[in-house]
């Protein structure tokens, strides 16, 4: 059967041919209801292409296609340094294709083609770090008596579903299937339907790669079908999950029907903590890349700014002039641009919610906070800054998502940790000071998976990543990221002792 297919021109004259099949068994097909979902580019407000979109039925065959591949002699069998190999030629594809890649997320995302670049440097980065894993993840041996040893095994954990958000499309993927398939899990992704593209494009790589049929399985579709059929399937060994809080939520309930093993990175509100001994030039700078990239739609985004009283006006001022100089909103393709437009009408319009929250409630609109279109099309924001917020207020305790930041007050070290960690979520932190001992002292005592000292959200794929409280389980990146891909299994040996 020919591929599902179509043609296209992004808007920087790049052509390429995207598929638009569910990929399931290294092939690309049509979803069982016929349902589509038409991806929309945020620069313009057009269409870009429609896409097969997965029912419940289609998800059924996803799993069974994965299910029978994690039997299958030719992953089953397969040695842990051939399974790194086809992790190095999926990254070298990804290298050799990157332009392409990078294009589609652009166009799709409205991320600056200059992210989507980097983007696409992390996603080969992480797969060439889990390649090398592959043949070094081992048990142990367990010396009980003299008679007797116990030696451990990680095996694969089975069937995995990997449940991705919208903000860095190709990156949480290879984020999820680095880790899974170093470790010999198969898997069944279902990307954000805000953002269903790049990943048809870099499917095709899989196969070319050489993964055998089934090991990886592509389903577009909508959370409420498709993400909820994988998430409650009794067949699916794990689900590991990216975004909101709300839906982790009810995944980890659904999760619970054949008691799956789960992994999740959920929402964020991160405060960046200014001391009065920090240099404020760099603070200012940290602060603006830690909430405005990306358009300020990163979990980690530090989106809560905390300044001590004696240096808030010298560090407030800076920030704006940051903010005003560098942010650059425009169009995603143009070199100058800082920032894009945001993902959906439905994002745009929940971030021009909170500015009019932020102004009902008696916080100080220090700049920006209106739309921004290009030809009066594009779901453009000007980086927001609102001043003298309070610990009651909304845009202060709630996720925002956007360029959105606000900016509170605190007088000392014991007030600052009290109100970093007064919130639901524990997902980064930054803290600027040049006292080492500060540093180090206030890093510890905050409720965060991740503390930034004297920088903010320059997350490395080596490190790992994720969240406390109500901000995720479990870790992706680095070596603990294998911890959520593998099960241990104890084999008793005996020498013989006798019973
Ligand atoms: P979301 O609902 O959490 O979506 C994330 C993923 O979960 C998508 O693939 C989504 O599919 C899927 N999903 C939704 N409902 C599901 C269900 N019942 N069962 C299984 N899967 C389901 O997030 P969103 O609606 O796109 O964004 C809303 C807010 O979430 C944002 O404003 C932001 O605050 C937060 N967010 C956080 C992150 C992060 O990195 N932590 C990323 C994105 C969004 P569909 O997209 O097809 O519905
Ligand atoms: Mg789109």
């Amino acid at each position: 059967m020919a591929d599902l297919k179509v043609d296209l021109t992004a808007p920087n004259g790049k052509k390429f041919a995207l598929p638009t099949g569910l990929f399931i068994g290294n092939e690309f097909v049509k979803s069982a209801s016929g349902a589509k979902i038409t991806s929309i580019n945020p620069t313009n407000e057009e269409e870009i292409c429609s896409v097969e979109a997965a029912s419940p039925e289609d998800i059924d065959k996803a799993v069974a296609v994965a299910r029978a591949a994690l039997n299958h002699e030719s992953w089953r069998d397969i040695s842990a340094t051939e399974r790194g190999r086809l992790l190095y030629k999926l990254a070298d594809l990804a290298e050799q294709e990157r332009e392409v890649l990078a294009t589609i997320e652009t166009w799709d995302n409205g991320k600056p083609f200059g992210d989507a670049t980097g983007d696409l440097q992390e996603v080969i980065d992480v797969l060439r770090y889990y390649a090398g894993y592959a043949d070094k993840i081992h048990g142990q041996t367990i010396p009980t008596t003299s008679q007797k040893f116990a030696y451990t095994l990680k095996q694969p954990i089975g069937v995995c579903a990997q449940i991705i958000p919208w903000n860095y499309p190709l990156a949480m993927a290879a984020w999820k299937l680095g880790p899974a398939l170093a470790c010999g899990n198969t898997v069944v992704l279902k990307p954000a339907e805000q953002t269903p593209l790049s990943i048809l494009y870099f499917a095709d790589l899989i196969r070319k790669a050489g993964f055998p049929p089934g090991v990886v399985n592509i389903t577009n579709g909508y959370g409420k079908d498709a993400g909820q059929a994988l998430a409650s399937h009794a067949d699916v060994d794990k689900v590991a999950f990216t975004g909101s809080t709300a839906t982790g939520k009810h995944i980890m309930k659904t999760a619970s029907s054949n008691m799956k093993n789960i992994t999740l990175e959920t929402g964020g509100k991160s405060p960046l903590l200014v001391f009065e001994d920090a240099d404020i030039d760099q603070a200012a700078k940290w602060a603006h890349a830690g909430i405005m990239s990306n358009m300020g739609q990163i979990c980690t985004a530090t989106s809560r700014v905390l300044v001590q009283a004696s240096v808030y006006d010298q560090f407030v001022e800076a920030f704006v002039a940051v903010v005003r100089t560098t942010s650059k909103v425009g169009d995603p393709f143009a070199e100058d641009t800082f920032q894009g437009p945001q993902v959906t009408k439905t994002q745009y319009q929940r971030v021009l919610s909170y500015v009019e929250s932020g102004k009902a409630e008696g916080a100080t609109l220090a700049t920006g906070g209106k739309p921004s279109p290009i030809g009066g099309k594009g779901y453009f924001i000007e980086p927001t800054v609102f001043t003298n917020v309070k610990p009651g207020m909304r845009i202060y305790r709630e996720e925002v998502f956007g360029p959105f930041v606000a900016i509170a007050v605190f007088g000392d070290e014991a007030e600052a940790v009290a109100m970093a960690n007064d919130t639901t979520y524990g997902l980064g932190a930054a803290v600027f000071s040049r006292d080492v001992e500060r540093a180090h002292r206030v890093a510890g005592r905050i409720d965060a998976g991740m503390v930034w000292i004297n920088s903010s959200n320059d997350s490395d794929f080596r490190v790992p990543f994720g969240g406390v409280k109500q901000s995720g389980i479990g870790r992706e990146l680095g070596e603990a990221g294998l911890a959520a891909y593998s099960q241990i299994k104890a084999v008793h040996v005996n020498l013989g002792q006798k019973l």
